[in-house]
């Protein structure tokens, strides 16, 4: 029975498939020391757990009413909006989503036809070119200087534009890159798509975990326009260690996001209530908890920064935010006569026992991503082994 053209077109997760490598690696007994998964390796902070527990006890263990998201948490996430990003949003603006994957998937459905084109920038998020060809449109790339930190210059940006263009993803701080946008750059950004037919999903899973002097600007703030032009897609994952929680959520203009719960209506019907009901504690708590996470992962990006940095053939940016150091490794793969990241990593986790996710899954087949959400002593124990990989 063949496979509809969709799905054959589509990549599998680079980044979920090197876990998944390494864990059964571990299974079959090999010591691996895995940089593989963007996932916190905190637990979620005991108080949001409690408020789930409480909300199973009290009979919340039925569909979401409405499927788009309790009224509840989207007006936790409102505040949340309002207080840290400065966005003003109504509740029939926000859509509560299982993960904010699926946010990215039904903003990419309720928007794209075929024959549309979607700007994305690279390095990107392994799922933004899928989710757009699922959508049945195309991906166009623009890939950042690094010398400008993989940041898109204005004029960059107008030159991949054409009349076909209706969307661009944004993402910052990035994954896979570990930068992050200043809000001046923002700003010039959203000038090159103001009042044209482009919507920007802004992916802003990172915004609590920014590093030293950066500062954050979410996209829709750049600018009135831009508000209007703008998803903005987060989630309880990243800042609040609730990755298997399935909790997203996106805001934006009212059709789009209408569209958006439309397809949710018949697709998950929505995100569990437990799941909402805790991401709303989360939001409108105490946040010492995504503070004290926040240091560590700086503290953790500081230290593998610099222990990339000095290996022979290694050039990496300095990470300003998120979980992810992205050096490059061109000089190494060449001196070790490697053709790119893919063939680097298998040799990586073969000989040296360490998962790396290869560059070439996020567009840069020069890049090789590191996650730091794991502890120093792993963070360590991978440099010594990855130093003399390359020694
Ligand atoms: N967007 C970015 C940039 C991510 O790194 C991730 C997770 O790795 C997601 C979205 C998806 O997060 P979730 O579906 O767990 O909310």
């Amino acid at each position: 029975m063949d496979i509809s053209k969709r799905v054959l077109q589509m990549a599998e997760s680079a980044t979920l498939a090197v876990t998944a490598r390494a864990a059964q690696l571990r299974a079959a007994g090999e010591d691996i020391i895995s940089f593989g998964a963007g996932e916190p390796d905190f637990d979620t902070p005991s108080h949001i757990k409690e408020a789930a527990i409480a909300a199973l006890r009290e009979g919340q263990t039925k569909y979401s009413k409405p499927a788009h998201g309790l009224a509840v948490a989207k007006d936790a996430i409102c505040e949340k909006l309002k207080r840290e990003n400065g966005l003003t949003y109504a509740p029939e603006q926000v859509i509560i989503t299982v993960g904010s994957k699926m946010g990215c998937q039904h903003a990419c459905m309720a928007r794209l036809n075929p024959g549309d084109e979607a700007i994305v920038p690279v390095p990107y998020w392994v799922s933004y070119p899928e989710l757009i060809k699922l959508a049945g449109a195309t991906p166009v790339f623009v890939k950042g200087e690094e010398s400008n930190n993989f940041c898109l210059e204005p004029a960059q940006l107008a030159a991949a534009i054409t009349d076909k263009t209706r969307l661009i993803f944004f993402n910052s701080p990035s994954n896979p890159g570990g930068f992050s946008y200043s809000p001046d750059q923002v700003r010039a950004l959203a000038k090159v798509v103001e009042r044209k037919d482009i919507l920007v999903v802004s992916d802003e899973m990172y915004d609590r975990l920014i590093f030293g002097e950066q500062e954050f600007l979410s996209f829709a703030a750049a600018s009135s326009e831009a508000y209007g032009q703008t998803i903005t897609v987060n989630g309880g994952s990243k800042a609040y260690a609730m990755t298997g929680w399935r909790i997203g959520y996106s805001a934006g203009p009212v059709q789009n996001i209408k569209a958006m719960a439309k397809l949710q209506s018949q697709g998950t019907s929505g995100a569990a209530p437990f799941s909402q009901i805790a991401l709303a504690l989360a939001l409108t708590s105490d946040q010492t908890a995504v503070e004290e996470m926040r240091a560590e992962y700086e503290r953790r990006g500081q230290y593998i920064w610099q222990r990339l940095d000095d290996m022979p053939g290694l050039k990496c940016i300095r990470p300003t935010g998120g979980m992810f150091a992205f050096p490059n490794a061109r000089e190494a793969f060449n001196r070790m006569g490697l053709s790119g990241s893919l063939e680097f990593c298998e040799k990586a986790i073969s000989e040296a026992k360490v998962a790396i996710v290869p560059g070439a899954a996020f567009g840069s087949d020069d890049h090789l991503r590191f996650s730091f959400a794991c502890s120093m002593e792993n963070i360590d124990e991978g440099m010594d082994r990855l130093a003399k990989l390359l020694a």
